[in-house]
C-alpha cells in the first residue's frame, strides 16, 4: 500500500507528464493542445485515486464497465464527464443513457436503436462515436470498415443520437509508430464520409491513442485521447 501522499504525487506527477506530452505532440504537428481532449481511464481503478486525479486537473473520466461506473458517479458525483467505452450490452444501454456524456463504442445497429429509443424515453440526446475495427483482427469488437456507410446512414436518422465521429483501437505494438497506418486509416475513413456527405455531417472527433501511442495518435488527428497506465500506473488484474 502506498500512503496518501505519495499516491497523489504519482498521480499528479503522471498526470502533469502527459498533458506535457499531449501538448508537444500538438504543437508539433501543427496543432492546438487545447484540440485534443484527455479522458482519464479508470477501469479498475479506485475511487481515492480517481479523486485524485480530477483534484489534479482531469475534466473527462472513462469507464469500461456499467456497474463499476455507476457506482462511481453516484459516489463521485457529477462535477466532471463521464464517458463510456466499453463492450456495451444492448441490455445495459439504459443505464448507459444519463450516466454518460458520451459513448465510444457503438459498434452495431441494434445497440444504436436501443440507445436511441431510451434516450427518446427519457428526452435525452445521446452523444456518441462508432467504434470502428480498423485493423480488421477477429479478436477486436467494433465494426467492420465495409459496415460504416450503412450504420452511419441509419444513426443520422436517429433524432435522439448525436454521432459525432469515430474511435478506434489498433493492435497493440511495442513501438507506436506501427500503430500510425490505423490511426490514419481512421481519420481517412472519416474525411471520406464527410465528402460524401457534402458537409451534411460533422465527425470532428476521432478517440484514438492510449498510453503506448497517444503521440502518434494525436500526429494523425485525434481529438480525444483514452489514457489508464500512464496515470495511474499498471492495473491490477481482474
Ligand atoms: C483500458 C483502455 C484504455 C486505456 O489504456 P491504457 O493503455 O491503460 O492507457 C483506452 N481505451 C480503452 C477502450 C480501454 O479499454
Amino acid at each position: 500500500m502506498q500512503d496518501t501522499g505519495s499516491a497523489m504525487s504519482f498521480i499528479s506527477n503522471n498526470l502533469k507528464n502527459v498533458k506535457e506530452r499531449i501538448a508537444e505532440a500538438a504543437l508539433g504537428s501543427g496543432r492546438r493542445p487545447e484540440d485534443v481532449q484527455l479522458v482519464a481511464v479508470t477501469k479498475n481503478v479506485a475511487r481515492e485515486s480517481i479523486v485524485e486525479a480530477i483534484e489534479a486537473g482531469v475534466t473527462i473520466v472513462g469507464e469500461n464497465y456499467v456497474q463499476e461506473a455507476k457506482r462511481k458517479i453516484e459516489e463521485l458525483g457529477h462535477g466532471v464527464r463521464w464517458d463510456f467505452m466499453g463492450h456495451l450490452q444492448s441490455n445495459k444501454a439504459r443505464y448507459a443513457v444519463g450516466l454518460f456524456e458520451m459513448i465510444h463504442s457503438v459498434d452495431r445497429l441494434s445497440l444504436a436503436q436501443e440507445l436511441n429509443r431510451i434516450a427518446e424515453k427519457k428526452g435525452a440526446k445521446v452523444r456518441i462515436l462508432i467504434q470502428v475495427n480498423i485493423s480488421g483482427e477477429e479478436t477486436k469488437s467494433g465494426i467492420n470498415p465495409e459496415g460504416i456507410v450503412p450504420l452511419v446512414t441509419e444513426i443520422t436518422s436517429m433524432k435522439n443520437l448525436s454521432l459525432e465521429g469515430f474511435m478506434t483501437m489498433p493492435p497493440y505494438f511495442d513501438d507506436p509508430e506501427n500503430a500510425r497506418p490505423y490511426f490514419v486509416a481512421l481519420r481517412e475513413l472519416r474525411d471520406t464520409l464527410c465528402e460524401a456527405h457534402r458537409g451534411g455531417i460533422s465527425l470532428k472527433e476521432l478517440s484514438m491513442g492510449m498510453s503506448g501511442d497517444f503521440e502518434v495518435a494525436i500526429e494523425e488527428g485525434a481529438t480525444l485521447v483514452r489514457i489508464g497506465t500512464a496515470i495511474f500506473g499498471e492495473r491490477p488484474a481482474t
